[in-house]
This record gives C-alpha cells, structure tokens and sequence, in this order.
C-alpha cells in the first residue's frame, strides 16, 4: 500500500514518525514551505532573536508523545522545564491565573460582581444544555466573570461573539468554578496557580519550537521526505496528486494535513462536496518585540500574560525570553515578548497599523515604560491560526470528512480535522499516528473522533 503524506507539520510528520517506526516501507512526504514544523516551526531573525507562530507550549496527553520527546531532544538536557506562570493583565494589575479562583485580587467592586454571579448561578437549575458559547459562560461562571473576563477575552481571541460559537470544545481548557476554594482563597488572601493540563512544560534549549520537528524530520530517510513541493490538483478517481511544478505521484491511501477548505478546492469532488465547507477560521498576527536590558521584575518570571481590556490589541503575551535564555542572542542584555493579535471576517484589523497599535497597547498595559527599551520588532502574519468550532462546524465537517474517507483521502491535523478541541501539536502529532495505526493495524483514531476522552485524566491518573 503506498501512502502519501501532504504536509510536514507535527500531524504529518506523526504519521512518518510511525511509518517509519512500524517499518512500512512505501511511502512518502510532501511540504510546500522550505522547514519542516507547519505552524509549529520557528524562525530566527537577522539579530540572531528566535520567534514562534505565537507562544507554543508543549502540552501532552499520551505517553507515546512524550517517549518520541524524549527521544528526540533528550529526557532534560535538550530542554528547559518550567512551571507555568500564566497571568491576566486587567485593571491595572497582574492577577495570577485562572482568574476565576482568584478574583480576591479585583477591585472590591468588580469582586463582589463576580462573586454574586457565582453564587447566583449555584442556585440555577439547569433543565437543559447551553445552546451556544455565551450561554455556557454566563452559565459556568456566573454573569460578573463573563463580563468582566470570560466575553472580552474570548471575542479578542476568537474573533467572533461567542452567540456564534459552540462550547463543546472547552474540555479540560477552562478551570472549574469551585465556590469553597475562591471563598478560602479571598479568606485567607491566597492565590491559586497551577490548575490545568499545561501546569508544567518543556521547551527547547535551542532553536525554540520548530527545534523538535527539525530534528524529527532528519531522523526519517531523507528519501521519503521533500520540502518545496506545492500540491496544486488532486485527481481522486485516478489517485494522482499534481503538483505545482508539473510533476505527479500517484498514491492508494493520502494522509491530508493542509487545511480542509483548500483540499476540498483542490480535488475534484463531486457534488455535493464539490464546493469547500463554510467553516470558520481566524487569523493570527504575531508580533515580536525585541527588547533591550532585562526584563522588569514584574515580568522576569511569567510565561504568558492575557489581555482581556480594549486597551490593547493582543489577547496574549509571551515573555519568551523567559521560555529559554537561548531565544536571544545574548540573555545579560536583552529580552523578547511575543504578542498574539486576531482577525476574522467579523473582527477586522487595521494591517498597516498593527504593530504601532501592539506597541501603544504594551505601553498602555505597563509592559513597556518607553518606545527606547525597543531595538527592533518581528512580524508573521498567519492565514490560518484558529479553526472556529463555530455552531455548524460538526454538520459541516463530519460528512466531507466521511466522504473523503471512502475516495481513500484522510484528512487530519489542526486544519485538515478542523477540530480545534484537538488541534494542538501533541493531538496533531498524535492523529498523524492514530492514521497510521488505524490504516495498518486497524486501530481506532480516538484523538480524532473521540476528544473529550483523549482530553480526559485517564482513569489511572497516568496519561494515555
Ligand atoms: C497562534 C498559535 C498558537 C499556538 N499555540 C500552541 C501551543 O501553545 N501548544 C500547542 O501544542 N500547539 C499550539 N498551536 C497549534 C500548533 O501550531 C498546531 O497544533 C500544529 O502546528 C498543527 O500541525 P498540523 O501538522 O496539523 O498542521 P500545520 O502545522 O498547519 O501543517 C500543515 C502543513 O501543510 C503544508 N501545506 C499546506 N498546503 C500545502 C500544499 N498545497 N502542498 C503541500 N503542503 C501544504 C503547510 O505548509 C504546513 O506545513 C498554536 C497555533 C497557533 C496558530
């Protein structure tokens, strides 16, 4: 059987990872870019500053993803392992995350709002599901938190009002409301820091992310694997992919990883699928800061900071000089944030004046004292950053995704599945094997199909 894999992001690279390891021989890998990585690559710019696609961090759910971790980058010495310091940046003033167990840190006001809302809807008796994203806020949280917090953050992440948003995809994202803890929390002026799936996480000494699909990509045969090769056509009667530069390969079973709406447009289905689905996407500005000196003391431990006022454009900070000293050239005197923007077709940015608006809002937010502390910045635009899960996502997607199944075409991966719930690099990697085993061995794709288990503590306590 000869597999064809289109992509060489962590899905793609998953599923050569364990061709390779299953010892199937007859397959091969194509990437339009010139590195390996997708989303997940990095780049260094000419000051020798490294920048990812947005603040990546490692989460994981299966053990497999981190035996392939550890194999590739070491079990420490290729790493550096931090305990996450997420915070949120409003009313002018750092208040550690998640915000909802520590709203004793809020203006007494602001508080008492949050706080009643909780209390308000412990006495709800709910009768049936939530109908969209805001109704499951003001439902989960209460009406103060979703004021003050949970709408603002999420519309200047998703780009879309969260009327239009499904919520099926929280999973283990969002950190339960637990009324005792915020009432001995605010009793007893404590903080609660490390709840969630990415409490501790690791992250390349060198070469920032892109760093693990590099070094993923020269274990495999170099035979196999092409970088520059544009897929343009694909002829799914006959099998074939045309590529850009006029040649073909032909294939019995393709491993799709680029973004569902292109394949679609791509291949020439037949109706009704000739035409891509509606789903919704947003896009990401990123916007890198180079900095001078070192970071100032409120800043020289945290990971990432989020945004939910209009008194800035990004939704979040990295500090990513802190995720590795090795993100720029020379750590006694320099410091980088990287700040993540987003645009919809409902949510639009002014372009041209985008990173002027970044840095006005990192003045505006205390993160800069003054424009000199600046020595140059980094500019990524990403077409395809977050795939929505908009309301009509599942209707849309499950019958395309079925119908390309039985032509022999899988597609996978953060946009190929356009399932964001497991849209990460680990569960990206992860449908890229699940594929393989799946398509050899007649293993189940759980990351795909089943999300909330794969999201879920397993029973053991252990990972997957
Ligand atoms: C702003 C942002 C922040 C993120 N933060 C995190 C995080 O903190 N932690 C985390 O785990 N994940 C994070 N992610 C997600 C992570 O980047 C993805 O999980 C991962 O890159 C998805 O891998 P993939 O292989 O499915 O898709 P991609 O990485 O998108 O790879 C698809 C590949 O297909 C190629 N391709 C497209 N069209 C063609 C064509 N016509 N011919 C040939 N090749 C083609 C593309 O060039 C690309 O390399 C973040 C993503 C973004 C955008």
């Amino acid at each position: 059987m000869k597999i064809v894999i289109l992509g060489g992001g962590p899905c793609g690279l998953g599923a050569a990872w364990r061709l390779a390891e299953l010892g199937h021989e007859d397959w091969l890998l194509f990437e339009k870019g010139n590195q390996w990585g997708g989303l997940a690559t990095s780049f260094q710019d000419e000051d020798g500053f490294w920048w990812d696609l947005g603040g990546h961090v490692l989460f994981s759910h299966y053990c497999y993803f981190d035996q392939v971790m550890d194999t590739l980058l070491g079990k420490k010495d290729g790493w550096i392992f931090h305990e996450r310091e997420a915070w949120i940046r409003m009313q002018d003033r750092f208040i550690p995350y998640p915000l909802q167990n520590n709203i004793h840190r809020l203006p007494k006001e602001i508080f008492w709002e949050c706080f009643k809302g909780i209390v308000d809807i412990n006495k709800n008796n709910f009768e049936r599901d939530p109908i969209h994203f805001g109704e499951w806020v003001d439902a989960i949280f209460g009406k103060g938190l979703a004021k003050w917090f949970l709408r603002p953050y999420n519309y200047k992440v998703w780009g879309y009002p969260p009327e239009q948003m499904d919520w099926s995809w929280v999973g283990d994202r969002v950190a339960p409301v637990d009324l005792k803890n915020i009432l001995k929390n605010a009793v007893f002026n404590e903080d609660n820091l490390s709840w969630g799936p990415n409490s501790l996480f690791r992250f390349p000494l060198n070469g920032a992310t892109g760093a693990i699909w590099k070094t993923l990509a020269k274990k495999l045969s170099q035979k196999k694997i092409h970088l520059n090769q544009e897929v343009a056509r694909i002829s799914v009667h006959d099998r074939k992919i045309l590529f850009a530069d006029g040649t073909t390969e032909e294939y019995d079973v393709l491993l799709s990883t680029i973004p569902l709406t292109s394949l679609v447009r791509m291949a020439d289905l037949m109706s009704p699928f000739d035409s891509p689905p509606p789903l919704k996407h947003s896009s990401t500005h990123v916007i890198g800061l180079a900095l001078k000196e070192n970071p100032p003391d409120n800043l020289s431990t945290k990971c990432w900071i989020y945004f939910p006022e209009n008194n800035c454009p990004f939704y979040r900070v990295t500090v990513f000089s802190n995720y590795s000293p090795n993100n720029v050239p020379d750590i006694n005197k320099q410091w980088s944030l990287m700040c993540e923007v987003s645009e919809s077709s409902v949510k639009k940015v002014d372009r041209k004046r985008v990173i002027e608006d970044v840095i006005e809002g990192a003045l505006n937010t205390g993160l800069l004292s003054s424009r000199n502390e600046i020595d140059h910045t980094w500019y990524a635009f990403v077409e395809k950053g977050y795939p929505t899960p908009s309301l009509d996502r599942n209707r849309l997607l499950f019958p395309v995704l079925q119908h390309l199944e039985e032509l022999g075409i899988y597609s996978r991966g953060r946009f190929g599945a356009w399932r964001y719930e497991v849209g990460n690099m680990d569960h990206s990697f992860m449908q890229g094997v699940e594929f393989v085993n799946h398509i050899l061995v007649s293993g189940e794709e759980l990351t795909l199909w089943y999300p909330q288990i794969v999201n879920s503590e397993h029973p053991s306590g252990k990972k997957r």
